[in-house]
């Protein structure tokens, strides 16, 4: 994902009232972004998070450990909520999470001084998670940032609307969407879909497991569980197949890897099952919990940061891969 400022395409003004607001340390801690769908709404709000969560003078530096976890999507002070389908029902934001994120929000952040709770289409939540929201945005704890974007705010409640401070976004200027599409080397005919994919990370990660992104985790999840019998011979062998993927493809391995150690470490606390993101194997998680006793996984977990970061630069990455995979086996 963008998140640099100079990235963002249209909506000077709004852009100008936030960076005054935060040089004058009066941003409010709930924004409620109101516009048209693909404009860049979300673009903007993970912006202003990358700002607010960056360590340096010149937020967002792009290069501090805040940045890049934010572009590795693996920040542990963001939160990105998204509307989710249950079963065959339709997408929405349910209360469970609202609450989850309120528990998580409650702790000191892990990386910078604050935590951005980023609600993307939240008039898809429901009125019963509205409410427990409410109660937050009410009465605020510690040093959290509420950014709910929104393309029409009627179905929001008017006690949640009340406790925001609204920005309203326009539709870009056809020369603005000129621009973009040029950007994105483009057919201005895909301009809805360029706009969908402007999306955020956990959004991301759902859309990808439903085009065929299982395939890839799935991988990941065999390759957890072989990983104590890994062989040198494996280490060459798997080297290859994962130095033959494209960086992005790769990225995303990564990504599953990542995100299925953290689930791990949420069944060694004896969490909530609802919490994991990858719910429909826990089982198998479970089942490798033994060879990854929670040390271990914290030196995967930092293995893989060090891989996602080296993975930024121009490296080689079958070598890449194969010190990653001969340093997962020297754990053992
Ligand atoms: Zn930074």
């Amino acid at each position: 994902m963008d998140i640099r400022w100079e990235d963002i395409i249209g909506h000077k003004k709004n852009i100008e009232n936030l960076q005054t607001l935060l040089k004058e340390q009066r941003l409010p801690h709930a924004l409620l972004f109101c516009g048209p769908d693909g404009v860049g709404k979300s673009k903007v709000a993970v912006a202003l998070a990358a700002t607010l969560l960056c360590g340096s003078e010149q937020a967002p530096c792009g290069r501090c450990d805040s940045c890049r976890a934010l572009l590795t999507d693996t920040h542990p002070d963001f939160y990105l909520v998204v509307p989710e389908s249950v079963g065959k029902t339709a997408k929405s934001i349910r209360i469970e999470r609202i609450r989850e994120v309120q528990t998580e929000i409650a702790r000191v952040p892990i990386l910078s001084k604050r935590r951005v709770v980023l609600i993307n289409d939240a008039d898809r939540m429901n009125e019963a998670a509205q409410n427990c929201l409410l109660k937050t945005l009410e009465e605020p704890t510690g040093q959290v940032v509420f950014i709910l974007v929104v393309n029409s705010r009627g179905a929001l409640l008017e006690t949640v609307q009340s406790r925001c401070m609204p920005m309203n976004f326009g539709t870009l200027l056809l020369d603005e969407i000129k621009d973009l599409l040029l950007q994105h080397g483009v057919m201005e005919s895909q301009a809805a879909e360029l706009a969908a994919l402007s999306d955020g990370s956990v959004g991301r990660a759902l859309l990808l497991q439903e085009n065929g992104g299982m395939t890839l985790r799935d991988d990941v999840v065999s390759f957890l569980e072989k990983a104590d019998s890994m062989e040198m011979e494996d280490v060459w062998i798997r080297g290859k197949d994962l130095g033959a993927l494209s960086r992005e493809k790769l990225t995303e391995w990564l990504m599953y890897l990542n995100m299925l150690l953290r689930d791990m470490l949420v069944l060694y606390s004896g969490g909530e099952r609802t919490i994991l993101y990858h719910q429909d194997v826990s089982a198998r998680l479970t089942e490798i919990l033994t060879e990854f006793p929670v040390e271990r996984i914290f030196a995967v977990l930092e293995l893989v940061r060090e891989t996602q970061r080296r993975l930024g630069a121009n490296v080689n990455i079958r070598l890449l891969m194969e010190r990653f995979l001969l340093c997962m086996r020297n754990q053992k």
